[in-house]
């Protein structure tokens, strides 16, 4: 590991970071673990007024068989969290559900920093590891460390609605970046740091990225690790902190074969192969943004939520010790510590599972996620005829009604209703609706419609509803640019986001089909 240590980033905490000092009481906490001392200072309860003694758990062995066309392996194991295993065990629900500091359980701590060590490899050697209630909350507490009242932050060109529904409020401001097939594109993120100036005359640079590096939320693009380097360069030269929020990081899968080419289902390797502890998983995942960073500008958002289970509420920061003292004081005030039960149970469950034992439980997800990212996208290639885009469309595939590919003429352009690339990480298959072909296009932009596509966008979206298919409309992901100001649509362009995570193959076939009927005769193609 990097032996350099973080550099000072302080001049970026907003007034409201820099003014917390620590509650008084924090004193009384360390006074109150001298040997010997007897306290009556702290307001704690009793744990003998908790009217809980155990927690018994039956957790699923990591390598059970997680594909979703077969139930999971019977193998168990029973996790129990009792009120007092023994006087030196940390973990019992004597603590776990009493008052104490708000950075959480030191050794679940420790435990995920040896995690973060040897998977996402920061590259300098004083990151510190601060657990939080999962991304949304991270997120809350990374805008009030940094953000000012009317600040510009820069973010993806398609966001992740809740991010954005935080600041909006603030008056703070978005500034989209243009993306491609594999996230923000560099070059743009440089034009609008360079031109700043120039463009916003009199206002503040933007000193804030929020990213979703993997299997973006909606797009599901994910950047490749030279675009990262390139992204951090840029962040590096104009002073800019990156917040990489990356609820999808472990679900990274192999590129998706089209079913015409594939042999067997080669994309899926088998669960129980034993490399999978020294290295296939971490070889096979993109490097995160922290392990680029060897100046302790990124603070990394990491989540239970898409690998334990949201209603955990639990996840933890990766970030440098003084953003992460700062966090401490907002969580003190805030938040405190995450729930005393979810700290306890995630605990005993990894120091259960092991290291080893987590990372192949990691694996087997990746396996889960490529099995329903291939029937989503097989799906769409059996109920259009999906074709390799021609230049000048930013996806790989487009896709024509049934039918009309064969009969392609020279032409696609002209028929093809929406195009996609199938994701490398994530939930989720973004469309780009075409809409210059729709019939209806051309007379909403006449009526004079301040936003045409997303006006016509809606209506399919309700075509789509009353067939009892629910996807999100693209308009949901639209970059807020200050007070109600949304950002405008290049012409003829609208999205939908579909997810995969969760039907069955069966409901999934039958929502492809719908969307295939509602698109041919929204789009004029029925018989
Ligand atoms: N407000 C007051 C007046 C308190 O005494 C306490 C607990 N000492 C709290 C808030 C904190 O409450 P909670 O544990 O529900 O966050
Ligand atoms: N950030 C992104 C990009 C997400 O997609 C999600 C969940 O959908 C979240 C954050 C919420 O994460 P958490 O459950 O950890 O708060």
């Amino acid at each position: 590991m990097s032996s350099n240590k973080s550099i000072d980033l302080s001049h970026h905490l907003n007034t409201l970071s820099r003014s917390r000092v620590p509650s008084p009481l924090k004193y009384v906490v360390d006074y109150m673990n001298q040997p010997g001392m007897i306290s009556l200072a702290g307001g704690l309860p009793h744990p003998s007024a908790f009217p809980y003694n155990t927690v018994n758990l039956e957790v699923y062995s990591p390598d059970a068989d997680i594909a979703p066309t077969s139930t999971k392996a019977k193998t168990t194991m029973d996790i129990s969290v009792a009120k007092d295993i023994s006087p030196d065990r940390p973990n019992n629900l004597s603590v776990a559900l009493q008052y104490g500091a708000s950075t959480g359980s030191k050794s679940l701590s420790l435990f995920l920093h040896d995690f973060a060590k040897r998977v996402f490899r920061p590259a300098y050697s004083d990151f510190q590891v601060l657990l939080h209630f999962g991304n949304t909350d991270g997120w809350n507490k990374v805008v009030n460390l940094f953000c000012e009242p009317g600040d510009y932050i820069l973010i993806e060109e398609h966001t992740y609605p809740s991010s954005q529904a935080l600041w909006a409020p603030m008056g703070c401001r978005g500034v989209p970046v243009s993306m491609d097939k594999d996230g923000i594109i560099p070059d743009a993120l440089e034009c609008v740091l360079q031109e700043w100036e120039d463009s916003h005359p009199g206002t503040k640079r933007p000193h804030l990225l929020y990213i979703v590096p993997t299997g973006q939320n909606p797009t599901g693009s994910t950047i490749p690790v030279e675009r990262k380097k390139l992204i951090y360069d840029i962040c590096v030269k104009y002073d800019v902190i990156i917040c990489e929020d990356d609820p999808y990081y472990f679900l990274q899968m192999p590129n998706y074969t089209p079913v015409s080419d594939r042999c067997t289902h080669e994309s899926v390797l088998p669960v129980h192969d034993e490399s999978v502890i020294d290295g296939a998983l971490l070889d096979a995942l993109v490097p995160t943004f922290v392990s680029l960073d060897y100046q302790g500008r990124v603070i990394r958002l990491e989540t239970f939520s898409k690998t334990m289970g949201p209603g955990n509420r639990l996840g933890y920061f990766v970030c440098n010790p003084l953003f992460s003292e700062r966090l401490v004081r907002a969580s003190e005030v805030t938040t405190q510590a995450p729930a005393g039960w979810s700290q306890a149970i995630v605990e005993e469950h990894l120091k259960a599972w092991k290291y080893e034992g987590y990372i192949r439980w990691l694996f087997g997800l990746r396996q889960l996620y490529t099995i329903r990212r291939d029937w989503l996208c097989d799906l769409i290639f059996s109920e259009f005829d999906v074709l390799p885009s021609p230049d000048g469309i930013p996806h790989d595939y487009i896709a024509l009604p049934k039918g009309h590919g064969k009969r392609m003429d020279a032409n696609p352009k002209s028929k093809y209703i929406f195009s996609f690339s199938a994701p490398k990480g994530g939930m989720f298959v973004w469309v780009q609706l075409n809409l210059n072909n729709h019939p209806k296009f051309e007379g909403i932009r006449a009526s004079g419609e301040e936003y045409p596509e997303e006006k016509l966008e809606t209506q399919i979206w309700m075509e789509l509803i009353r067939e009892k298919l629910l996807l999100t409309p693209g308009s949901f992901y639209s970059p807020v640019l200050g007070p109600n100001q949304r950002m405008k649509r290049e012409k003829g362009v609208a999205f939908f986001r579909l997810a995969f995570s969760f039907e069955t193959r069966e409901d999934m076939e039958k929502g492809v089909k719908r969307m295939a009927r509602v698109f041919e005769r929204s789009w004029g193609f029925a018989e």
